[in-house]
């Protein structure tokens, strides 16, 4: 079956193919099409005329939110297959891809809820005569550039509400995990999209994510990944001066006062950095802690990252996977080598794992080094892997000094039994989402987006739909 999806039809494409790698074994899973310069053109004259003369703007948001509760029942329907090929393409483990398609659909649910919703207002112009009312349109076509880390999740996070917004979409998923982007497109086919409401391009950043971003074509970039990347699109976006909402890395600060609860926090402080082999965005990969519970919290969590179970995400004994390539475990280990010439002290990991049948996949041991400064580079990169970093703290002023000292400001932990400390930390921190004794949950009715260099959007919740539309003032003198 041809991967592209252009104008309503499954097409292969002027851009030749390319092996998607399974990272747990370094095989091929299949090989997909590649979009080459004409399909980016055909699909982007897809989007526009359905935009600009089809039948989907003029639909009703609650016809569209139809068609998002369609897609959430489709998910149900297809959620093992869908999480199963997640965790090929991705490597992370089966019940993380589960949870992932759970999450999708309820992300689904929500934005078709909020359509229905979504009224615009009134606003009292002080005179009788006047009716001045904010209505909400769409931006227009949409270009959805993902990365590969959460693939199905952060697409989700896109289509869910641009579609309930009414505007077209060209989608474009990463080059490195494509696979449950295409079945998403298929599910949203058989929901019922009109023809060009939704397209998919295959393909790499160069080749198709770049001509997307400088299209006069398409009117807004949205885009997940790196902050170098969203920094070359938002300069190209500048040209046509496209709305461009763009979520970036982090480097997240995991705070941890002496007055908590020790367990809990020895068991969420791993999963807050180890979930994925901490190949996520929202990682706590810093945890920084009161001198007090210092080393005892340190020694308990080398021991415990010691006996992570790496393995084949599809199997059921599996904690962690691999990295999701060669290239990321390179990073990986460019990263541990100079957090050693540093002088970082190395708790636990540090290496590739021993055990024979890990020696193909792209694996890499859970490792914690605590005595870091905040001047290493270990401290002030976004490493994307399995590494935590330790610094300690003599009191709250420094704790929120050393949590806000970062270009990123995606989301940060504090943890303490103290709520009026935990209230003045939570505030302090410049980082868009903050948890209080937790890390990581997040919930579709909450926005989620970075301050600083982790981004300028957000995404979730009504601002999430926001977004991706216009509101139109219209002054009606009766
Ligand atoms: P990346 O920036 O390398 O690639 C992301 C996407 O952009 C891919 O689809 C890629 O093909 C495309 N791309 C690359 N160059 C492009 C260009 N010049 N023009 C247009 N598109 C281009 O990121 P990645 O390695 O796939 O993902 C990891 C990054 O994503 C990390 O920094 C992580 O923190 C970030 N991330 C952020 C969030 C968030 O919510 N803030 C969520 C997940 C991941």
């Amino acid at each position: 079956m041809p991967s592209l999806y252009i104008d309503g039809t499954w097409t292969s494409g002027s851009g030749g193919s390319a092996e998607v790698i399974n990272p747990f074994d370094a095989g091929v899973i299949e090989a997909v099409d590649q979009a080459g310069p004409d399909d980016v053109e055909r699909a982007v004259a897809a989007a526009r005329a359905a935009f600009d003369g089809g039948p989907w703007r003029p639909t009703s948001a609650a016809e569209r939110g139809e068609l998002l509760r369609r897609v959430a029942d489709l998910l149900v329907r297809d959620k093992e297959e869908i999480a199963r090929v997640e965790t090929l393409d991705t490597g992370k483990t089966l019940v993380e891809s589960r949870i992932d398609v759970d999450d999708v659909t309820a992300v689904f649910r929500y934005y078709a809820d909020l359509a229905g919703h979504d009224a615009g207002r009134l606003v009292d112009t002080g005179n009788p005569a006047v009716v001045s009312r904010v209505v909400h349109e769409p931006v227009g076509v949409c270009a959805l550039i993902t990365p590969w880390n959460y693939p199905l999740l952060q697409l989700s996070w896109k289509v869910a509400p641009a579609l309930a917004a009414g505007n077209t979409v060209v989608i474009k998923p990463s080059e490195v995990t494509p696979l449950t982007s295409v079945l998403l497109v298929r599910l949203l086919e058989e929901a019922g999209a009109p023809q060009g409401v939704v397209n998919i391009l295959l393909g790499d950043g160069r080749s198709v994510g770049a001509p997307l971003t400088e299209h006069p074509g398409v009117d807004m970039i949205s885009f997940t990944g790196g902050l170098a990347t969203g920094q070359a699109i938002m300069r190209a976006a500048a040209t046509t001066v496209k709305r461009v909402a763009v979520e970036l890395g982090g480097k997240n600060p995991n705070i941890v006062f002496a007055d908590t609860d020790f367990e809990t926090v020895v068991d969420n402080a791993i999963t807050a950095v180890f979930l994925h082999a901490g190949q996520v965005c929202s990682a706590g990969a810093r945890l920084i802690v009161e001198d007090a519970l210092h080393d005892d919290l340190v020694a308990e969590i080398g021991r415990r990252a010691e006996r992570i179970r790496l393995g084949n995400g599809l199997d059921k004994g599996t904690e962690s996977g691999p990295l999701v390539s060669a290239a990321q475990r390179a990073k990986i280990e460019d990263f541990v080598a100079s957090a050693h010439a540093e002088g970082a002290r190395l708790v636990a990991g540090g290496h590739r794992p021993e055990e024979p049948d890990l020696q193909k996949g792209f694996f890499y041991r859970p490792t914690v080094f605590a005595d870091c400064r905040r001047d290493m580079r270990v401290i002030r990169e976004e490493t994307f892997g399995p590494i935590l970093t330790v610094e300690r703290f003599r009191d709250e002023d420094e704790a929120i000094a050393l949590g806000n000292d970062t270009e990123y400001g995606l989301s940060g932990g504090v943890w303490t039994g103290d709520a009026g400390r935990a209230e003045r930390v939570a505030r302090a921190l410049r980082h868009g989402t903050v948890w209080i004794n937790d890390f990581g949950p997040y919930v579709p009715g909450a926005e989620w987006g970075g301050m600083k260099r982790s981004g300028n959007g957000r995404e979730l919740g009504p601002t999430g739909l926001a977004e991706y539309q216009e509101h139109k003032h219209i002054w009606h003198n009766t």
